[in-house]
């Protein structure tokens, strides 16, 4: 067979492979073939297995010598499309002004709001872009992007717009999720908006695969809330997801279970029974550890516990301008080893097939697999220990993405 690209000589290629999410134990193997070798055609790959042996002649032979060679990155929960940034709220954050004062003086996730209806599609998309060329440089090669700072159907829309037209042009695979149940806008009462979103998600539809919605203490939505919304969008045919007890526990994560969602993401306050019914029902728990580490608050999701109990985790950044600002999965594998005592092995398949899983994107991405799309990272590291190990820099040296170099 002639390839288009003959990757050999990896130290370690990790296929992260797995038939079901991967937990407990599972979770700990990454699926290490020493001195791996890898084949791609057209955007599949069609080999993937030991160098010794192999005689296919390629358009392009890459030598992986003391390299990593494993899936591209999935961020299974970003919030991407957005106006301004909040920095300011950062530095008064630091010296100690609470949160709700700085809601009053106008800053907050409602800012966020209000700059986001005034930019046009085309400012989005710009910024968009801009921020997809960073994620593919640290290695992501797929992202689910949740819209929720528009409040009200028109910009709801534009922003799932703008995040298509980007999975158009940009080589990132974008995911898109309806969040328009992400908090009250100014000027609604809460019976009136939770209506609102409810007729909307018919219109939005054909716009997201997703619907996610933000169940918490006021200003966001109850259980009440969120078993209406959910529901109905279940009824027109949404996946779901469920930002879950994050900030106090609800039991929104049984409701995860019962309602069968993909997957229940933050969880910082899960109880034991949350976590059984999560596992019981295979719904993915998705960590976001930069949140925690952003807003300094150290109240981090029991990872070890959940693991422990078997409920199949994915990492993600929940990249937004309030509570994480950073698109690097590389440096949430490193919060999740220090913070939550993840094993850099178990982060690696939280970010790459678990991932997967909690995007319904299991049977094409998250694994080198033959047959899969070849969205591959090569990385300046012999083992993989030492991806999380040396934190804060960049150890992807080459994207792969649909089989073509991203130069
Ligand atoms: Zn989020």
């Amino acid at each position: 067979m002639e390839l288009d690209i003959l990757i050999k000589n990896a130290s370690e290629l990790l296929t992260c492979k797995a038939d079901s999410p991967k937990v407990r134990e599972k979770l700990r193997d990454p699926g290490i073939i020493e001195n791996g070798a890898l084949g791609i055609k057209d955007d599949k790959i069609v080999f993937a297995g030991k160098t010794e042996g192999v005689n296919f002649s390629a358009d392009k032979v890459i030598d992986a010598t003391n390299k990593v060679v494993m899936p591209g990155f999935i961020d299974c929960h970003t919030h991407s499309v957005f106006a301004g940034s909040r920095e300011k709220e950062f530095v008064k954050k630091l010296q100690g002004v609470p949160y709700l004062e700085i809601l009053k003086q106008g800053g907050g996730i409602l800012d966020t709001v209000e700059k986001t209806r005034k930019a046009t599609k085309e400012e989005l998309l710009e910024k968009l872009l801009k921020r997809l060329d960073r994620m593919i440089s640290l290695g992501t090669t797929t992202v689910e992007i949740k819209s929720g700072y528009g409040l009200n159907l028109e910009t709801e829309k534009k922003i799932l717009e703008v995040a298509d037209l980007a999975d158009k042009r940009h080589p990132i695979s974008i995911v898109k999720t309806y969040l328009g149940a992400h908090t009250l806008p100014k000027g609604k009462t809460k019976k009136n908006y939770v209506e609102e979103v409810i007729s909307s998600l018919d219109k939005i539809k054909p716009y997201a695969e997703f619907c996610d919605i933000f169940c918490e203490k006021e200003p966001n939505f109850s259980i009440e809330e969120t078993i209406k919304i959910l529901t109905a969008a279940k009824n027109l045919g949404y996946k779901l997801k469920m930002h879950s007890e994050q900030l106090s526990q609800l039991r929104s994560a049984e409701l995860a279970a019962e309602l069968k969602a993909t997957s229940a993401d933050h969880l910082e306050y899960i109880s034991d029974t949350g976590i059984h019914e999560m596992a019981k029902a295979g719904v993915i728990g998705v960590v976001l550890p930069g949140v925690t580490f952003h807003l300094m608050t150290k109240k981090y999701a029991p990872a070890r516990e959940m693991i422990n109990n078997g409920l199949a985790l994915a990492l993600a950044t929940d990249y937004n301008p309030g509570t994480c600002p950073s698109e690097n999965m590389q440096l949430m594998m490193s919060i999740a080893c220090r913070e939550m005592k993840m094993l850099p092995a178990e982060a690696i398949n939280c970010s790459t097939i678990n991932a997967a899983y909690a995007i319904s994107r299991e049977k094409e991405i998250g694994s080198l697999e033959v047959g899969k799309k070849a969205d591959i990272l090569i990385l300046n590291a012999r083992d993989h220990d030492y991806i999380p190990y040396h934190f804060g820099i960049n150890h992807v040296e080459k994207v792969i993405k649909n089989g073509k170099i991203i130069e």
